[in-house]
């Protein structure tokens, strides 16, 4: 079975060294959240992930949930961990402390997310909808909503869904067929079916609050006409408490290539008792506040696979003798694989990606607090909009290459890796929906370019390429180079900007044909900024932590040497037109 050991002295380090952001400073809020305090967190997260809940994950992928007599049952041991998840308060670790949570910033929850997600994705996706949901209804319901429910999903006695596709409606919402009938008492009756919904019924919560995109009998067609409706599993009686069962079935539960432990759901309603949240007709824009935040939990979904199968890989290579290396030191026999100057490339590749995208995403969760706690609204937008580009940019480049990473451990494995007995190939199956699920990476791709490139005037983009430009004029001698790097990496981002403006107008298929490529040359870039602020720290404080330093700096070298690099490719590529793929005929 896999082993796994938080990453917490990296967490660590970003929360003590790059918590630099003076607007994330100046939160009245989250003064008190300090060390200390976050260590402390830390630690027992790294304890429950590590001893808790890393067994699920095996458990879960040879016993998956199943469909029993209508109920769903959760494979063996998730009932008992998830009792003791809700009891420590896990759930509640960033929610509110008015409905009882903890009001832990995202700087820290999303460290927990990233663990949860290494030790065993399909559990942590019972409580995850559950905070998605809970950010929905806190921005979009009324008080007495909000008063009824959120208490409980914080507390984690019940749990959230979010029902958006159906079977012709994946991507293209605006083709959902959900019916909700307005009813004299102010209630909608809600009738349709909807697929793929993630822990759509389970047996470790009293009752299941679903979220359901659905359309009114007097809305227009297409996106215009959806509205958002919160329907629970069971009714509540007057006083709150759960009462007789709604019209919710669950139909089916998907036989899937991974996260098996995840009870993917086909749900019927039928005349099911809904509360409309938020204006009508505009669900999909209250909906959006869990799908953004639940896109960039996507992305560190990737993260946390990454870094066990990192992990993993690193041990077997210290462990795996094979063939003579070329600096081999023994006499007779063979070395180490870690010896071979293929799988030093490989390891490097992997930790220099993972712990890169991790100073990415404590940059971005900053920016997200800004985005919602600043008292500023000027700088609230601000952040927002960067929040905005950098969320396709996150959910896609990390499950991207999240997939290279859980391939390469594979590849490190040799035949153990593609034979089930080490559990690595759970990790490159478990991984293959985080591209796929909340918006697969093309139609991110085509959100960052059609939409947030074009955001007022182009404006978000430039401003994001000006303040990379400037955070690059670190005066240490030693960071030249990287900075050298970065610079260059940094003008082809700008002509592919302009590149992709002119087409966006122009010639739209063009601009659509390179949208992966450029995705992934702005993800770069940023994973690029990411690790200079890191090397900033590791030279200036280098004597203080030689070990830790640098190995950073080490680990940079190789990022700024064999990953930033493809950036160039991406470009030369893209920008060559869509020409020759629209005009072949396929047969
Ligand atoms: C395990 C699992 C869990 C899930 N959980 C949930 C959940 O909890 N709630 C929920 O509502 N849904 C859930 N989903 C559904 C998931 O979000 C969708 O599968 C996903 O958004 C893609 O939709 P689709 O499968 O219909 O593919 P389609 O939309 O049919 O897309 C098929 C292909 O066409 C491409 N494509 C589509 N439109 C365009 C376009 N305009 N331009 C270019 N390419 C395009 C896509 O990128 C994709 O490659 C889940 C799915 C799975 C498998």
């Amino acid at each position: 079975m896999p082993t796994y050991n938080a990453p917490v002295e990296d967490m660590m380090f970003l929360f003590d060294k790059l918590r630099n952001n003076k607007k994330y400073n100046e939160i009245e809020k989250y003064k008190e959240v300090n060390s200390e305090l976050v260590k402390d967190i830390l630690d027992e997260a790294a304890k429950i992930t590590q001893n808790l809940i890393l067994p699920l994950a095996k458990s879960g992928d040879e016993t998956p949930a199943v469909l029993e007599n209508g109920v769903v049952r959760t494979p063996p041991g998730y009932k008992e961990a998830y009792q003791k998840f809700i009891e420590d308060g896990w759930i509640s670790l960033s929610c509110d402390p008015k409905y009882g949570g903890q009001g832990m910033p995202k700087t820290v929850s999303t460290f927990f997310d990233e663990m949860l997600s290494s030790a065993s994705l399909s559990f942590k996706l019972y409580s995850e909808l559950t905070i998605g949901a809970y950010n929905c209804l806190l921005r979009h319901a009324d008080e007495e909503i909000k008063n009824t429910y959120l208490p409980k999903m914080v507390e984690g006695k019940w749990s959230g869904t979010m029902c958006l596709t159906e079977p012709v409606c994946g991507t293209d919402l605006g083709l959902l067929k959900t019916k909700a009938v307005d009813q004299k008492d102010g209630t909608y009756k809600i009738s349709g079916q909807k697929i793929f919904i993630t822990s759509g019924d389970q047996d470790l919560t009293e009752n299941i609050i679903h979220l359901v995109l659905a359309r009114s009998t007097d809305s227009p067609a297409g996106t215009k006409g959806i509205s958002l409706f919160l329907v629970p599993k069971f009714v509540l009686n007057k006083d709150g408490t759960v009462g007789p069962r709604n019209g919710v079935s669950t139909g089916s539960i998907e036989n899937k290539m991974g996260i098996k432990g995840s009870a993917t759901c086909v749900l019927n309603f039928d005349d099911a008792v809904g509360y409309m949240i938020g204006p009508k007709n505009k669900g999909l824009n209250s909906m959006f506040t869990m799908m953004n935040l639940e896109r960039i939990i996507v992305g560190i979904q990737g993260l946390g696979i990454s870094e066990i199968a990192y992990q993993n890989s690193l041990t077997y290579a210290k462990e795996r003798k094979q063939g003579k290396a070329f600096n081999s030191k023994s006499n007779n026999g063979a070395d180490f694989i870690i010896d071979h100057v293929d799988i030093r490339r490989s390891l490097l590749s992997m930790k220099s990606m993972i712990e890169g995208q991790r100073a990415l995403s404590f940059w971005l969760s900053q920016q997200i607090e800004v985005s919602l706690n600043h008292s500023d609204e000027k700088i609230k937008q601000e952040a927002s909009d960067l929040v905005s580009l950098m969320t396709p940019v996150v959910k896609s480049l990390f499950t991207d290459n999240a997939m290279e990473i859980t391939s390469e451990a594979m590849q490190i494995h040799g035949g153990y890796g593609f034979t089930k007995d080490q559990g690595i190939e759970q990790f490159y199956r478990d991984n293959r929906i985080t591209p796929i699920y909340e918006g697969t990476n093309s139609v991110q791709a085509a959100d960052l370019v059609f939409r947030k490139l074009i955001n007022k005037n182009g404006d978000v983009i430039e401003n994001y390429l000006k303040l990379v430009k400037d955070e690059i004029n670190i005066t240490d001698k030693k960071a030249e180079p990287f900075i050298k790097q970065l610079n260059y990496h940094l003008d082809i981002l700008s002509k592919f900007t302009d590149w992709m403006k002119e087409k966006i107008k122009n010639s739209p298929e063009d601009a659509s044909g390179a949208c992966n490529d450029y995705l992934k040359v702005l993800g770069l870039v940023a994973t690029g900024h990411a690790w200079l602020k890191v090397l900033e720290v590791s030279f200036k404080e280098y004597d203080s932590n030689k070990g830790f330093y640098e190995d950073k700096i080490q680990t940079a070298n190789f990022f700024f040497n064999r990953v930033l690099p493809r950036i160039e490719s991406s470009y030369i590529t893209a920008t060559t037109g869509s020409n020759y793929i629209m005009n072949y005929k396929f047969n």
